[in-house]
Order: structure tokens, then C-alpha cells, then sequence
């Protein structure tokens, strides 16, 4: 039985709160939110997560949403280390998992270079969430041998730079975090590398949570149908041949939920992605 361990005071955990459900923390993160005396929370972390804190709890939202900085990594780095200086048992909760695009090492130097403890406690990211809503497998025995986590986000007034060729791969499945504002770039990126353009493409917003949306497209429909399909929740495209196996069923549901108006509009795309593929259009 591993050790119990529990936030002390002065140490700081790094907490992966999930892709929103509650019900997909893990045990040991539900438990440090509930021992925290102060919790420093991201704009992704769900109010049902935030209700397990103690009713004593000081929680302070530092959250992140593209275009809506509301404090910069730096005053964060800088806000932790000084609870945790000042006694405090701090959890620093991050949507998904800590180490998936989490600027997770820029709080952990920060803690160690103050000789404050850290630790971190993994959680489920945005890519497993997703995959579980379409019912869809990431990986693919002899068909998907690798899955490759990248982010489409790009710093402010540069360009994304991602190795395209490496990226192409028909073997692989591709989680791409951040992707919305990207996807045109992405899509086009990817066929002039030499990805077939009628690959599967699952676009899933605010997975696990209530508000999910799920659309499957293709690659070369990917940018259009991400302008009419999704909402401003939090996005992954996923892309590959794994997808192929993607409940259409489930996702049925799951369209009909669409905001209005994006429906006819995604109901257009869905058209020509059938005629396309020829394959069964979901109903909307
Ligand atoms: N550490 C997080 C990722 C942070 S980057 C993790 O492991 O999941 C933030 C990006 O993650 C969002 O822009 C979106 O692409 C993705 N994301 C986070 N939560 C999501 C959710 N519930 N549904 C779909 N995508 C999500």
C-alpha cells in the first residue's frame, strides 16, 4: 500500500482536477483538495471539483482562457510559493493532467528554487475525456501504433512552427490541444505534408461535462466544420484512422445538443462529408 500523502503545511501540490466531471478525479486529488487550506484554480477547473474544497478553504481563481489572461505565469509562480512560505497547505489545481501543456515545470523550479516541497498528483487529461465520449479507442492494434499529444497554441504574434512531416503520420493518432483557432492551419499543414485529406477527425468540446459536444468531419472539411460546429468551450481534435471506430450513435445524441444554429450549418458539412466518404450521415 503506497503512502498515504496527505498536503502538509508550506508544500504545494500540483493537483490534475480532470477534464470537468467530478467523478473522473482521482481519489488521492479528491482528498488533497479537501486538505488544502488554500487552492490556486484554473478558468478549466469545473465548479463541481472546486465544491470538494473544505468550507474553510481560501479558493483564487488565477484562470487561464485563450485571449483572457488573468494573471501571468509569473504572479502565479509567485503566489504559490509565497502561501506555501507562509504556512499555507497549498493545492494548485490544473484542468486535466498537471504535465500535459500545464506550465507545470515553471511552478515546480519555482517551488524548489524557494526550497518550498512540491509534489504532483497526475489526473486524467483532455485526450482520454474525449476518446471515452465518442467511444472511441486512441489506439488501434496495427492501425494507430502511436498517439502524439500536441498543442496548436502558438505565443502571442508568432507563428506556429510544428514539424509537419513528423506530425503527417498515417500511423498515428494526433490529440490536438488547443486546436480551434488553429484547425484551418493545422488541417492544411497536415495534407500538404501528405495526410490524406479524407482522414477522421472528432472534434470534442467541454468533454465529460454536461455541455459535451462531439462532430466528426475529415481533415480537409476540419477548418469549416470547426468554425460551425463548436462552441467557446475548451476543444481537442482528434485525428487519424483510429476515429473510424467512433460510436456514431453516441455522437448523435450528442450533435442534437449543438448551440442553435450551428446545427443546419453543421448539418451542410455533414452533407458534404457524406458525399465525400459516402458513408452514413449522423442525423441531426
Ligand atoms: N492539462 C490539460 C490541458 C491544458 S491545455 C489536460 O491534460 O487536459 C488546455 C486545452 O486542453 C484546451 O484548450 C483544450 O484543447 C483541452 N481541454 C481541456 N479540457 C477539455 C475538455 N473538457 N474538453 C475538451 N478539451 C479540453
Amino acid at each position: 500500500m503506497p503512502e498515504r500523502n496527505s498536503v502538509r503545511d508550506g508544500e504545494v501540490w500540483l493537483v490534475g482536477a480532470g477534464p470537468g466531471d467530478p467523478e473522473l478525479l482521482t481519489r488521492k486529488a479528491e482528498r488533497l483538495i479537501g486538505e488544502a487550506s488554500v487552492i490556486f484554480h484554473d478558468a478549466l477547473v469545473g465548479p463541481g471539483v472546486l465544491e470538494l474544497a473544505h468550507p474553510g478553504a481560501r479558493l483564487v481563481h488565477v484562470g487561464k482562457r485563450s485571449g483572457r489572461h488573468s494573471k501571468d505565469q509569473g504572479t502565479i509562480d509567485k503566489l504559490i510559493v509565497a502561501a506555501a512560505l507562509a504556512g499555507e497547505r497549498v493545492v494548485r489545481l490544473k484542468g486535466g493532467d498537471p504535465s500535459i501543456f500545464g506550465r507545470a515545470t515553471e511552478e515546480l523550479d519555482a517551488c524548489r528554487a524557494a526550497g518550498v516541497p512540491v509534489r504532483i498528483c497526475p489526473g486524467v487529461t483532455a485526450a482520454s475525456a474525449a476518446a471515452a465520449g465518442i467511444g472511441a479507442s486512441l489506439t488501434l492494434r496495427g492501425l494507430a501504433r502511436k498517439l502524439t499529444f500536441v498543442t496548436a497554441h502558438a505565443r502571442a504574434g508568432e507563428a506556429l512552427e510544428l514539424d509537419w512531416d513528423k506530425l503527417a503520420d498515417p500511423e498515428a493518432t494526433l490529440a490536438v490541444y488547443m486546436g480551434k483557432a488553429a484547425a484551418g492551419v493545422v488541417s492544411r499543414n497536415l495534407m500538404a505534408a501528405g495526410l490524406a485529406g479524407d482522414t477522421p477527425v472528432a472534434l470534442v468540446e467541454n468533454a465529460s461535462l454536461p455541455q459535451e459536444r462531439v462532430f466528426f468531419t475529415r481533415l480537409d472539411l476540419l477548418e469549416l466544420s470547426s468554425r460551425t460546429a463548436l462552441g467557446d468551450g475548451p476543444a481537442l481534435l482528434l485525428i487519424g484512422e483510429a476515429l473510424r471506430q467512433a460510436d456514431l450513435r453516441q455522437a448523435d445524441l450528442q450533435q442534437r445538443t449543438m448551440r442553435p444554429g450551428a446545427a443546419s450549418r453543421a448539418a451542410e458539412t455533414m452533407e458534404r462529408v457524406a458525399c465525400h466518404t459516402g458513408r452514413r450521415t449522423p442525423t441531426i
